[in-house]
Parts: C-alpha cells; structure tokens; sequence
C-alpha cells in the first residue's frame, strides 16, 4: 500500500448561526429575487457576472429627494450627475422625473443633448471644456460654470468673436471643515479670489452671471459643512446684489450626499451612521431660508446628487469560481467578477447576498475577483456560508460609479439589465465581446503580411 503524504493538521474555527457584536447577522441572509425576478433566470438568462438595475427603485429615489427639498423650500431642482452613472435608460428615468443634467466633458454634454434635454436644462462643470464644446454649451443656452481664470478669459473671448452671451455661474470652494479641502475646482472663497473672479464676470459685458456652485466633496459624513456652504453661497449673493443691483437667479450646491454603503474601515455600518437626506435638506433650507432674501428673490436652489439616488438601485450578480485555502490556512473564495467591474470594491465593504440557501455554517473568508492581479479584492474578509464553485452571489449598492469607472483589463464588460416598473427586465448595455474591442484597433500594413 502506498504511503499517504503527510498533511499539517489544521483546525478551523467555524460559527454556525451565531450573532456578531451588533446582533442578528442580516449579512448572511439569502437574496434570491430582485424586483420578484429570481437571481437564478437572470444569470440563466444574461450570464454572469449580470449588473441589474431597479427603475423602481432609481423612481422612488428622485421622487424621495424632491419631496424632502419642497417640503422645505419653494424652488428645487435636481440635475443627474452624468458621470455618477451615464447609461441612457438610467438617465431617461431621471429626466422623466425631472432631473436636468450636470455634465464635466463634451462626452457627457452630447449623450444629455442625445437623451433629449434642451440646452437650456444642461448644467456644464468641470475644469476641461475645450472652446469647441464651451460654444456649442453658449449657443446651447446651457449653464457654464467655470472653473479657472483660463476658462474664464477663453469665455469672454469667444463671447466677443461670435457675438454671444452665454448664462455662466462660477464654482465656488472653501473651507467647510472637510479636510483635505477640495480646493482644486473653482475659486477660492476665503482668499477673496471668488470675489475677484465676479467682478470680472460683472465687468465683463458679455458674459451673463446667473448662478453661484460648489460641490464640496463626495460622501460627505457632516451636515455643517453644507451648512457653511450654503452661507458662504448666500453671502456672495447677497453681495452681488448690494454691489451691483443683480439678483442672481440660482445657488448650486452640488452634489456628495452619501448612499448607505459603508465605508472601509468604518466600525459601524453605513446604514447606521451616514446623515439621512433629511438632515441635509434640514441643513441647506434653514440657511437659505433664514438669510434675508425676500420671498420672491429667493434663488432657484439646485442639487447634483448622484451617488445617494442610484447606488442602493443597482445590483451586480456572479458566480463562484472556485475555492481554495491560502497559505495561513485562510479560505478564500474566487468569484467571476473583481476590481474591473466592481472599482468601488475599493472604497467599500460592500454587503453579499448569497442568491440561493447554503446551509448554517459560515467561515471567515476573503472574496477574490478573477483577474490575474493581487489586488483584486472584492471583500478582504467577510463571515458567509460556505460558498462552493457554482454557487450564486448578489452585491447590494453599485449604481454609483461602477458603471462608468469600470475597467475592459483581462475581460470583458458584462451585460446591464434594467427591471422596469412592471417586473420585466431589459438589456440596456450588451455585453462587450471580442469584435468590439477589436473594431477600435488598426493594424498598420507592414504588420498584416502573410506570416512566412
Ligand atoms: C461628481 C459630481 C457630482 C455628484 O457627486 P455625488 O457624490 O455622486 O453626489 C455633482 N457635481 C459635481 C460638480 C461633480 O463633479
């Protein structure tokens, strides 16, 4: 008889169904259907991985946030962040709830004028507008909201070339107690150089300024500091109107509330500790409200939110590939999707749902992504059920971000779906395939000959 190789013993601690220092565990609990369609027939259907987006849920999000703001406020506007997630079917849903748009390339500012928006609903930022695409916003009636000198002066100058008068507000930063501070967009409010950049724009006969911005950051865990942003917009405002008789037509407060996912690090989960869109609404309206204006001079107040209404409105579905024990004898689960779809798997301990039931017993395990690259890490350690090859996986919470950051590095995109209002999913992104990639490359000729 053949000796049999020796192996190191190993002993594993193994929970089976017991709470975690919070209480119940809701981590591991089953997510078999979304919108009542079971995670089963889309992979079946689409393949894995799968991103599913939920209308239903992107319409309840909108419709939320206008309700909380109106009710505090008279005048509201929500403008979508393209770059948030810029699928047409997701932006449509938000227009016909009626967002406009808030766009930072030529790129996004042709998909919003493609998903049907009048100029004048587009809200054009960022520090990157070539002339080409600042005419075209002018002639447009877009907003423009300028970002640096160099923008500026390149504004007033093609103003006067072609005889136009473009609507322009300028991007405000500051110090809003959030550190590092954002002070790369825009003017700088302590240091007067937003001041300055206003009496050029009122001194500039061609340029029309209509509006105040700021957008201070993303996932912002404080009210205060739109609280400050809010006051510091008002004071310029106020300003403009003592100085030069104007009544500014809008204040933009941009975007950043934060969505519910937790955030690395973070002893508690996000749903326990980011501040509700109430609070922030609280914060924003008591400011503006309580400033001085007269009722019919209150300004427009305009809102980019992105991430907080389409995070929690996005899945991504997948498939175990394989299991296996590291080195220290740790478990370690490989999953068909990694960093390359999932890019916020860098900033989030995002939640797991097992999508079918796998028994009581859970190990703790770290999930792998497929890509030959060591950090491709979708949860560095997560207590679940014990996963096997085959078995089925949903990810809560990726509509922000995922979709457009995402990387075509070893593999292909995947499918999107999108679950309308009546249960019934829709493709609304093919998958990449081979040709695809293949039709953007040019062979030059040399290197097409017949091999010899
Ligand atoms: C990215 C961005 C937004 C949206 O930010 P969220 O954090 O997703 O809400 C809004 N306005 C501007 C100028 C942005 O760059």
């Amino acid at each position: 008889m053949k000796k049999q190789a020796y192996e190191r013993p190993m002993i594993r601690k193994m929970n089976t169904g017991l709470m975690n220092k919070f209480g119940t565990k809701t981590e591991n609990e089953v997510l078999s259907h979304i919108e009542s369609v079971p995670v089963k027939s889309l992979l079946r259907e689409y393949g894995s991985p799968l991103f599913v987006m939920s209308e239903r849920q992107l319409r309840r999000n909108i419709q939320n946030a206008y309700r909380i703001f109106k009710t505090r406020y008279p005048k509201v506007q929500f403008a979508w962040s393209y770059k948030t997630n810029y699928l047409n079917a997701v932006c449509r849903v938000f227009h016909q709830e009626g967002s406009w748009a808030e766009v930072v390339s030529g790129f996004e500012y042709n998909k919003a004028v493609q998903n049907g928006l009048p100029g004048n609903q587009i809200i054009f930022n960022g520090p990157d507008k070539s002339n080409e695409y600042l005419l075209q916003a002018a002639r447009n009636n877009s907003l423009i909201h300028i970002d640096h000198y160099d923008e500026l002066y390149t504004l007033i100058q093609l103003s006067e070339e072609h005889q136009l008068k473009p609507r322009v507000a300028i991007r405000i930063n500051m110090d809003t107690g959030i550190y590092p501070k954002w002070d790369r967009f825009g003017f700088n409010f302590e240091n007067g150089q937003a001041w300055n950049a206003i009496t050029r724009i009122m001194n500039a006969k061609q340029l029309d300024l209509v509006g105040l911005h700021c957008h201070i950051g993303t996932f912002m865990l404080s009210t205060n500091a739109y609280a400050t942003a809010a006051k510091n917009l008002c004071e310029l405002a106020w300003n403009i109107k003592e100085r030069y008789g104007k009544n500014l037509q809008y204040i933009d407060l941009g975007g950043g509330f934060p969505s519910t996912n937790t955030l690395k690090g973070a002893y508690l989960p996000g749903t326990d500790t980011v501040p509700s869109i109430d609070q922030i609404a609280d914060a924003i309206t008591d400011v503006i409200l309580g400033y001085g204006f007269k009722q019919e001079e209150l300004p427009l107040l305009i809102l980019e939110s992105g991430r907080a209404l389409v995070d929690d409105a996005g899945y991504l579905l997948g498939t175990v590939l394989a299991t296996k024990r590291l080195s220290d004898g740790r478990r370690a689960t490989i999953l068909d999707f990694g960093l390359n779809s999932l890019f916020t798997s860098l900033w989030y301990e995002h939640k797991l749902s097992p999508a079918q039931e796998l028994g009581d017993q859970t190990e703790e395990m770290t999930l792998f992504g497929p890509l030959c690259m060591n950090i491709d890490v979708v949860r560095e350690s997560i207590v679940m059920p014990l996963l096997k090859k085959g078995d089925q996986v949903v990810v809560h919470k990726v509509g922000a971000y995922n979709m457009t950051q995402w990387m075509q590095f070893i593999t292909l995109r995947p499918n999107i779906v999108m679950i309308d209002m009546e249960n019934r999913p829709h493709l609304i992104r093919k998958a990449e395939t081979l040709d695809y990639i293949n039709s953007q490359e040019l062979m030059p000729d040399y290197l097409n000959q017949e091999q010899q």
